[in-house]
């Protein structure tokens, strides 16, 4: 398989390349040059099959001309080494949990499969390849865990200094071995623009191979499309008229459910869920593409002004605005409404939602039609957003144990102003 860019203004490339890359050199994102159709049968037994089976099979499709098969499914099958359930709330709704994974958001599973498909590429490297993560909080932890005690592979994530929560710089700073947090003088913005800029530096470039792990990687959002297919498969054999409800900042978890349409899952419409960083929704609504500065929210990880994915859901419906706006809806929750459904559901439910899947439940509330039955992808769990949690619920939050774990380790990072030169300096040190 070959992947295009979605500014047609580069040459194809190898998936290896891709992966390496990123972004492609004309600054547009890959694309592969076709999606698989995956047969009738293989949806027709969908209900019998495990996750890993699941995941072999679609990984297969996309990947499997490219990455040897025994090494696909040991990659495959230990990305997917926690369970994604699906839990019933009421005879309609329901919260496909996604946050079972090491860091304890739906990220592990792009970071981790990602990780190893690099390794994998770069095995026979003489030289290690440094993975630039420039974070305002989850990516980079997902990240971290994702490429810890991978061969040949070192980290360095930058977050900045006092704006990422307890629990999140926890996660960032104590793993140690191949994993480095820089922490940076500034806001998030400039931790990306050290990313971009290092990736502008032909003498950084030369003396060191980098590569950067956000999800404009193929590698990172590709994998996201396995557990569209695991939440039908658990709905059983009959399931159909089937919602899914995806609450998005850069729109790589959704796209991930239009791959796992496009290859013939039966799913009848998206919901595009955003907190106030409502461009997409604006989108499908006007037909007007306006990014913007992000309005900081309860749903952080959403605060996105610019959506990184929204060409690659453009490229997917062929620039036609109407035919995306007829298959996927917007709708768009502020902080009021965010607290307001977080006691909701759990009030009518007894389910404790994060910030960013209370959003999600809440575009189900208003939007789902009689006869359909939604979906929403609670894409972290309560306890990372505790601050918030346990304020509107007013009550404890069990925080799980693998998250506990990370409190109780020590901190280590490297403090560093914002400006590029001290960045480039710390890069030659480690020569
Ligand atoms: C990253 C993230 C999102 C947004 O996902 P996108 O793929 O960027 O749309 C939603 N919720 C949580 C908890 C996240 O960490």
């Amino acid at each position: 398989m070959k992947y295009y860019s979605t500014n047609h203004k580069a040459p194809l490339a190898t998936l290896k390349d891709a992966v390496i890359r990123g972004l492609a050199p004309d600054k547009g994102l890959y694309m592969p040059e076709s999606i698989p159709t995956l047969p009738e049968s293989f949806f027709k037994d969908l209900h019998k099959k495990s996750l890993p089976e699941i995941g072999f099979t679609v990984a297969n499709g996309l990947f499997g001309d490219d990455v040897e098969k025994t090494a696909l499914k040991k990659l495959t099958e230990e990305t997917l080494n926690f369970e994604i359930p699906l839990v019933k709330l009421s005879e309609q709704v329901y919260s496909l949990e996604l946050f079972h994974g090491p860091t304890c958001a739906f990220k592990d599973v792009g970071g981790r499969f990602m990780a190893r498909m690099l390794a994998y590429f770069t095995q026979n490297n003489d030289k290690d390849i440094y993975v630039l993560t420039a974070t305002s909080g989850d990516t980079g932890s997902a990240v971290a865990s994702g490429f810890y005690n991978v061969p040949g592979i070192k980290v360095i994530i930058l977050y900045p200094k006092g704006k990422v929560s307890h629990i999140q710089e926890q996660q960032l700073t104590t793993h140690g071995k191949n994993i480095t947090a820089l922490e940076i003088d500034g806001t998030f913005d400039d931790c990306q623009k050290l990313v971009k800029e290092a990736f502008n530096n032909e003498q950084l470039r030369n003396d060191f191979m980098l590569t950067s792990a956000n999800s404009i990687n193929l590698a990172r959002f590709l994998p996201q499309s396995f557990y569209y297919y695991h939440a039908v498969a658990q709905l059983g054999e009959d399931a159909k008229d089937i919602v899914f409800s995806v609450p998005s900042g850069n729109f790589g978890n959704l796209t991930g459910g239009l791959f796992a349409w496009t290859s013939g899952l039966a799913i009848k419409r998206f919901i595009a869920a955003t907190n106030v960083n409502d461009i997409v929704p604006e989108y499908l609504e006007s037909g007007e593409f306006n990014p913007r500065p992000s309005i900081k929210t309860l749903a952080n990880a959403m605060d996105v002004g610019n959506p990184s994915n929204f060409a690659r859901m453009l490229d997917l419906f062929k620039n036609d605005h109407d035919k995306m706006a007829a298959f996927i809806t917007g709708y768009t929750l502020d902080d009021e409404g965010i607290k307001s459904y977080l006691k909701a559901i759990y009030e009518k439910h007894n389910y404790i939602a994060d910030p960013h899947g209370a959003i999600g439940y809440a575009a189900l509330e208003k939007l789902l039609q009689p006869n359909e039955t939604g979906i929403f992808l609670e894409t972290a769990h309560p306890a990372k957003f505790i601050d918030t949690t346990e304020e509107v619920l007013g009550k404890k939050i069990d925080i799980p144990e693998r998250l506990e774990l990370y409190l109780k380790k020590k901190k280590e990072a490297v403090e560093l102003s914002a400006d590029f030169q001290s960045f480039q300096d710390y890069f030659y040190s480690l020569k």
